[in-house]
């Protein structure tokens, strides 16, 4: 569920405000093309708090589990989203200084930014570039080409017998 607030892209049109609940994967655009269709709502608990018109802080915790394809196998696979966000977003750099420490300050261009695609581009960067099980959990049968090598005398066994023969 969205609140139009945290969809305002211009500083000045923030309002301070709190959010605590899921939002929905579906309703990112840009994330609900890079996981699977049935993947679970994102937790987030969010504090808005607008010191000017331009200055505004925000707080956010993500905490999910999201779904992706393994690259190997193409079967589902979770990923872990957690992560906590501190943001100065800042009209310019003299607003910067303003901010308390510990907020990453963000300058927001003209363009303006709204939370919401904060929050997207938080989750996105938490997801593998490109995703796969650990060997032992991926379903996907050992490559050919190491099955091979498994299968055949390894080059360096006569190596071996050869060094032993000397001492
Ligand atoms: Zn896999």
């Amino acid at each position: 569920m969205f609140s139009t607030w945290m969809e305002q892209r211009n500083l000045p049109d923030f309002v301070s405000g709190e959010f605590d609940g899921e939002l929905a994967i579906s309703r990112f655009e840009r994330l609900a093309a890079s996981v699977l269709p049935g993947s679970t709502p994102v937790a987030v608990k969010l504090t808005v708090e607008k010191r000017s018109d331009k200055l505004v802080l925000i707080d956010a915790t993500l905490s999910g589990r999201l779904e992706v394809a393994c690259q190997r196998c193409l079967e589902a696979m979770e990923v872990p989203v957690d992560g906590t966000l501190r943001l100065a977003l800042a009209a310019n750099d003299d607003v910067v200084a303003d901010a308390p420490s510990g907020y990453e300050p963000l300058l927001v261009d003209s363009g303006g930014i709204a939370v919401t695609d904060i929050i997207e581009d938080e989750i996105l960067l938490a997801l593998p570039l490109v995703a796969r099980h650990a060997e032992a959990d991926c379903p996907a049968p050992v490559a050919t080409s190491q099955k091979v090598f498994a299968d055949t005398t390894t080059p360096f066994a006569g190596l071996a017998d050869m060094l032993r023969d000397r001492h």
